[in-house]
């Protein structure tokens, strides 16, 4: 089975994991904010904090922006559950901006259309989070000057994204986002096992974020509210939890951050091979890049009408073949919990479209020209 996704781990990876299995610290130790220093400098932004996955990293994020109860946040209804679950761990209410058709990220004219519904109504989101999806940068610089106008926040999910690039910026170091978050899940661009990190610019949201990765407790005594009883002092100033990454998830990181451009370059040249070959089938290829470089963490083609096969009997021909594909993703707001507070199908029509005529290639690092021709010719076969 060729698999739609798959860390690529080398003997320099293997080796910086053994080395913190022999130091001193397995967790607290260095090799976290070591890997906060090379993401942040990868990507030009002057905060990082690194967590145990980007579900938390999210989750601290919505935090530090004081998301709760009684406020809104907006998403896209094609992304992970975590990108809408985030706002529900804080207490806060989620609705959905529908998709583009063509990049398939959150709409800016659908965004704009339901903010001026929205500010008549007197009920703006507090919170925008835009996805990053399949690697291509959402429109943030549009998203910022909305976001100046109606007085909301932006959480941009990454998690597709990491070395991918924006009117000149890598995703991340622009700062059109208040805080972006990455992802270093096995499938995704590198990898740390489990893990993720928030960036921003903005030291205040940096400091939040911190404390609630870690229980809301700080040594620092200029953030404490009493004065110190001795060294040993720590006060607890906020409610956290304990989302800290490892060392050997650090150190994993740092090394995999320093293969990230060959990776990038070889899934370009795989998603180059894919449009080659699938040219003439009836399918809907994924959009060329435009403003900047997508960090291609997804192939998603759609079946165009006139290929006149369901797309469960392609999937299934193809899984059976041994073509690890995929499908992402079923619109978050048609899950059975999202259903339950309200959501409707046709709420989000051009995802639910998109949904239904989705199938995910395989696209990683680790993938030969003949796996790539592969995952061709099964579809080709499949669709004869
Ligand atoms: C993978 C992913 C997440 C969650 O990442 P974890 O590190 O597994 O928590 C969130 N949002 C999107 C869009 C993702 O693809």
């Amino acid at each position: 089975m060729i698999p739609y996704g798959r860390q690529q781990i080398s003997a320099e990876d293997m080796e910086a994991v053994r080395a913190v299995l022999g130091s001193d610290f397995l967790t607290q130790g260095p090799a976290v904010p070591a890997f906060e220093r090379a993401v942040a400098d990868y990507v030009g932004a002057p905060h990082a904090v690194a967590v145990n996955s980007a579900t938390s990293a999210l989750h601290v994020a919505c935090l530090a922006l004081d998301l709760g109860p009684g406020d809104l946040a907006w998403t896209s209804p094609n992304s992970f559950l975590a990108s809408a679950n985030c706002a529900r761990y804080c207490g806060a209410e989620v609705d959905f901006v529908d998709i583009d058709p063509h990049d398939l990220n959150l709409s800016v004219p659908a965004l704009r259309r339901k903010l001026e519904e929205a500010a008549a109504r007197g009920r703006l989101p507090k919170v925008l989070i835009p996805v990053d999806f399949a690697g291509r940068s959402a429109d943030l610089q549009a998203m910022r000057e909305l976001a100046d106008r109606y007085g909301f926040a932006i959480v941009e999910d990454a998690s597709h994204a990491i070395g991918a690039t924006y009117r000149g910026h890598k995703v991340g170091g622009h700062g059109w986002a208040d805080i972006t978050v990455f992802s270093f899940h096995p499938v995704k661009i590198i990898t740390s096992g489990e893990g993720g990190m928030a960036l921003t610019h903005r030291p205040e949201l940096a400091r939040r974020m911190e404390l609630a990765r870690s229980h809301g407790m700080t040594r620092d005594p200029s953030q404490m509210g009493g004065t110190p009883h001795g060294s040993w002092y720590y006060e607890q100033v906020a409610l956290g939890w304990n989302y800290r990454m490892t060392d050997l998830q650090g150190a994993l990181g740092t090394s995999q951050l320093g293969r990230i451009e060959a990776f990038l370059a070889r899934r370009q040249a795989i998603r180059a091979r894919y449009d080659r070959g699938l040219a003439q089938l009836p399918l809907w290829l994924p959009a060329p890049d435009r403003d900047g470089r997508s960090a291609l963490h997804l192939y998603p083609i759609q079946l165009a009408p006139e290929a006149g096969r369901e797309r469960r009997t392609v999937f299934d021909e193809l899984r059976a073949g041994g073509i690890g594909v995929n499908v992402h993703y079923i619109p978050i707001h048609t899950q059975p919990y999202y259903r339950a507070l309200g959501f409707r199908d046709g709420d989000f029509p051009a995802a639910e479209a998109y949904y239904a005529r989705a199938i995910t290639l395989p696209l990683h690092a680790g993938m030969t020209d003949a796996d790539t021709d592969a995952v061709i010719a099964a579809v080709q076969a499949a669709l004869a």
